[in-house]
């Protein structure tokens, strides 16, 4: 469907790593969808009052960052030495002005530290120490370790690290990775991105995904489109993934649906790259393809409807629920 020009689109997503389906709990699922529309309202907030895409997607992933049961700042994976190792990005489909930071912990929310090196260093990509040490002279809040620590994330690190010893492969995408990130198209007809991440669980130290690589993980621009990827990372980044469905639409002209169906099906899924991106046009067209079992994402248009899904199943309006 193609919205009206002044009609906006936000899609974000929690991460292609969704817990198994027989181990998924009502609870849990309510759980998830309400984590999912918060993070819609929040960026329909914005949307809504004729605000810019780029201010959605940070509201957008910042309430992602903040709920513990997705994968990016509080609640983010631990590397093989037990720490968490943080990389997020964005980008402005206006100017395709971006910023990333990769291998941080500290900034309550990362989306803001890469907002901080777009905006502020004359950068785009900033790593560990020195990133947060540009955080700090920028006055980010920051948090504890503690903060960030779940239960959850550390004893999937522990099970990793057994599985690992006894080779045993392991099946679980939940306990493998995740990423939260948002794509809107706004009233103005301006596209943008954001994703965070903590990368995958058991990661090596010093490990950088697709998350904060430019064209990987992370692409916007108004002449095509906007993306957030999720997945097997180092295949996104081998695949040059948001920046490739850019392509085949501006080069092929390719549909945004046609270019991310072709990406994810037929290029990352071959390749070994299990995972699945959102991405919205410069008309407000959305598309959610993954590749695996499922992946947490919601959409929310004009009409106001919160609409959310975890596996394979359609959106469902949750607007109503509490
Ligand atoms: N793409 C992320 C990474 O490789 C992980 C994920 O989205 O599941 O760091």
């Amino acid at each position: 469907m193609t919205p009206n020009s002044n009609d906006f689109t936000l899609a974000i997503h929690g991460g292609a790593g969704t817990i198994l389906k027989s181990r998924m709990t009502p609870e849990k699922e309510a759980a998830y969808h309400a984590g999912l529309r918060r993070a819609l309202e929040a960026g329909r907030a914005v949307l809504a009052d004729g605000g810019a895409a780029l201010d959605a997607v940070t509201a957008a992933v910042m309430a992602l960052e903040d709920e513990p049961l997705f994968n990016a700042g509080r609640g983010a994976v631990y590397t093989s030495a037990g720490k968490q190792e943080m990389d997020a990005a964005i980008m402005d489909g206006r100017d395709r002005a971006a910023g990333a930071v990769a291998g941080i912990l500290g900034p309550k929310n990362p989306i803001l530290a890469a907002r901080a090196v777009m905006e502020h260093s004359g950068h785009v990509l900033l790593i560990g120490e020195s990133a947060l040490e540009f955080c700090r002279r920028q006055g980010l809040a920051f948090e504890e370790a503690q903060y960030f620590f779940t239960e959850q994330r550390w004893q999937a690190l522990q099970d990793t690290l057994a599985m690992q010893e006894s080779g045993t492969e392991d099946t679980d995408e939940s306990r493998k990775h995740g990423t939260v990130g948002a794509v809107a198209r706004d009233r103005h007809g301006n596209v943008a991105a954001a994703t965070s991440t903590g990368g995958m669980t058991a990661k090596s130290p010093g490990r950088v995904g697709d998350s904060p690589v430019i064209g990987a993980g992370t692409w916007a621009d108004d002449a095509t489109c906007a993306v957030s990827g999720t997945g097997h990372g180092e295949i996104f980044i081998r695949y040059a993934a948001a920046h490739e469905i850019a392509s085949r639409m501006r080069y092929a002209g390719e549909s945004l649906e046609e270019a991310s169906r072709v990406v994810v099906m037929d290029m990352l899924a071959p390749a070994g790259g299990s995972g699945g991106i959102i991405a919205v046009d410069h008309a407000g067209n959305f598309a959610l393809p993954f590749n695996c079992s499922g992946m947490y994402r919601g959409v929310v248009q004009a009409d106001n409807a919160l609409r959310t899904a975890i596996y394979r199943d359609d959106l469902k309006d949750v607007s109503a629920s509490a």
